[in-house]
């Protein structure tokens, strides 16, 4: 654990009134790319959007600090983070999946003598793992410890631990800074009504978070909220609870005043949350969800097979027919996205067909397969403990593959992966995703109200869909995308288009990652660096370029290392080179910048702009002493900090 309260540090300020305002920076990690981030569709598709949710909780923290601090708020998903930031304070918050980044960035800038602050799940789940990271930890729910921490650093003595033991009421939460927020940037904003979840399952770390009995906040605080949403412009907000309807006789309550404000302000939002399934076992539920305009909800479904559910504890899924349930929601103009997971202890390699039948048949189009993962403190990392069947870190950290902490019972290890990517590639071909758009098309009633982008934005977002997704699909696409039309009428078009978009960038997802074509790829990035050989043959000579190609496995990775003056071609046809390399396959590259010629500066800017677009893919590592006249975009490109 964390040590006891600690005597602040020479650097922490010592007087209060006296002196200048407190400067405190919040970051928000950038996200590795994964299913969820949902990138092709925000690149190509979407026009300003860079991401599909702001940080709320930084944005309560914010609202939680001393209104006289300076308080600024970075995503890294649509933001660089400063280099040379004028703040006391930084904090970082992070999930699990972020938690590299997160580490790397704390260890940033508490090297340049900031006060580093870890916070966010992964740090409230295991705080010990933020010892050596951090000055100090936030751990647990913030609206207490926060303010407490506040008052600390302005009195200098501020400890290095600071947790939530019990639980927070969430009158106590107060409306999220959104003005610090970049809201045009994303596609939904987010909101919260309750936390908490009353139901058992055996992998989930949100009761052990937040606990089992939902806590919730007074509508009309909600309702200023959405006020405050309203004046920013905003239309699409999701509910980021994890189980909206955890306690029901509240969220009926909630639900009634949604729709009140929703007539009043002439339905003005659109709405999506997270809910249990058996939302669709209570019909005045689903009546409210309507009338509040809810146009969608994730759903945990996790399986098909009664068995696994049982065993994970998720009872509430074992009660009817989940068909039937995810049918009767769509009837009331709800679409359902689904979590469906794989590596239960029943689990054998025939649980990918099953899965695969039951995803086709609901007509759930964001279905999001995930292999099932201990998460620290939960009841299912405890018992794999004891089983001995928590596998190494390493499965986590390699990027190439999916991978997991847990060793499967009934299946090996490879089978599971090997049958989750065939999963997701044959629910990913142009047939399975039309498939689902004309089962779902049969049961998907209109909701009371469709916020739609303006009639010019939604013209740009139909021409970019049809020129970047349909058309390069070639004529089996086109033919898929004709059917799903053909039978539907035009009112539904919008929502199937939507459903391809989601679908497409699925795909384009998965195609990357779960590549196949490793040998093909590794042969087009010996090629390419074989061009780069002979284009650039004087600057490798000198030794202020080197280039190097290595197997991966799922594909190949690059790596140029600029050192100086490099011969002008580089800029050019190399660039053109890397991005068509890039744009055709899975091909990872890695940009080391020792040195740069002052006159190549610009050049290297307009070469990387060409590789923007495929920034997910680029790691970057800048010398220091180049890193301000660089200035490269760390939301855009991987960047190392250390
Ligand atoms: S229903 Fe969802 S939030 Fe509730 S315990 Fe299960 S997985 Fe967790």
């Amino acid at each position: 654990m964390l040590p006891a309260p600690a005597s602040a540090p020479a650097r922490v300020p010592t007087s209060t009134f006296a002196a200048p305002a407190v400067r405190l920076l919040l970051i928000n990690p950038r996200f590795p790319e994964s299913f969820w981030s949902f990138r092709w569709a925000l690149r190509r598709v979407l026009p300003g959007k860079r991401a599909v949710n702001p940080p709320l909780g930084l944005a309560t923290l914010a609202a939680l600090s001393p209104p006289h601090w300076e308080i600024t708020i970075v995503d890294e998903n649509i933001e660089s983070v400063p280099l040379e930031p004028r703040a006391d304070i930084v904090g970082v918050c992070g999930m699990a999946v972020q938690h590299p980044r997160q580490r790397e960035l704390l260890g940033y800038y508490r090297r340049r003598g900031h006060l580093a602050v870890a916070g966010g799940s992964y740090a409230s789940l295991c705080p010990e793992r933020f010892a050596d990271l951090a000055d100090v930890v936030i751990a647990g729910e913030a609206e207490h410890i926060w303010p407490e921490f506040c008052r600390d650093y302005e009195r200098a003595g501020w400890r290095r631990l600071y947790q939530e033991t019990g639980v927070v009421d969430l009158e106590d939460s107060p409306t999220p800074r959104f003005d610090l927020l970049d809201l045009r940037r994303y596609t939904n904003v987010s909101l919260q009504f309750s936390r908490g979840c009353p139901y058992r399952c055996e992998f989930c770390d949100i009761v052990v978070m937040f606990g089992r009995r939902p806590r919730t906040k007074p509508t009309e605080q909600v309702g200023r909220e959405l006020d405050a949403l309203r004046t920013a412009g905003v239309r699409n907000v999701f509910f980021v609870d994890d189980n909206l309807i955890g306690h029901r006789a509240k969220a009926k309550a909630l639900l009634r005043y949604l729709a009140e404000y929703q007539r009043r302000h002439g339905y003005r939002f659109q709405f999506g949350t997270e809910a249990s399934l058996n939302l669709a076992e209570d019909w005045e539920l689903l009546r409210l969800f309507r009338e509040a305009n809810f146009a969608w909800v994730f759903i945990g479904i996790e399986s098909p097979d009664e068995k696994s559910l049982r065993e994970t504890g998720k009872t509430q899924n074992t009660r009817g027919d989940i068909l039937e349930s995810v049918r009767r929601i769509y009837h009331h103009g709800i679409d359902v996205f689904g979590g469906f997971i794989v590596g239960f202890d029943s689990d054998t390699t025939a649980t990918f067909g099953n899965q695969y039948r039951f995803i086709r048949a609901s007509g759930i189009q964001v279905a999001m397969v995930g292999l099932l993962t201990a998460l620290p403190r939960t009841p299912l990392y405890a018992r794999l403990e004891r089983e001995g069947r928590l596998l190494a870190a390493t499965q986590e950290s390699d990027n190439t593959r999916p991978g997991t902490n847990i060793a499967p019972l009934r299946m090996s290890y490879e089978d599971m992966v090997e049958g989750y990517q065939a999963l997701y590639r044959r629910l990913l071909e142009d047939r399975c995703i039309a498939d689902r758009i004309r089962e779902k098309s049969g049961h998907l009633r209109r909701p009371v109200y469709r916020a739609e982008y303006p009639r010019r934005e939604r013209l740009r977002v139909v021409a970019r869909f049809l020129r970047h997704g349909v058309l390069p699909g070639g004529p089996v696409r086109w033919w898929h995308f004709l059917r799903t039309l053909g039978t539907a009428l035009p009112r539904v078009w919008p929502q199937i288009i939507s459903d391809w978009i989601a679908g497409l960038s699925l795909q384009d997802y998965a195609a990357r990652r779960f590549g196949t074509r490793a040998t093909r790829e590794l042969g087009m990035a010996r090629t390419a660096l074989e061009t780069i050989c002979r284009r650039c043959a004087d600057c490798l000579r000198r030794g202020t370029l080197s280039v190097s190609v290595k197997r991966t496995e799922a594909s190949a990775h690059l790596t140029l290392t600029l050192r100086g003056a490099v011969d002008e071609p580089f800029f050019g046809d190399v660039a053109r080179l890397l991005e068509r390399v890039l744009r055709g396959s899975a091909v990872t590259l890695s940009l080391r910048i020792e040195g740069v010629a002052g006159g190549q500066r610009e050049l290297l800017r307009r070469c990387l702009r060409r590789l923007a677009c495929h920034g997910d893919r680029v790691y970057i590592r800048v010398s220091e002493h180049l890193r301000p006249a660089l200035g490269i975009d760390s939301s855009v490109f991987n960047v190392a900090l250390d």
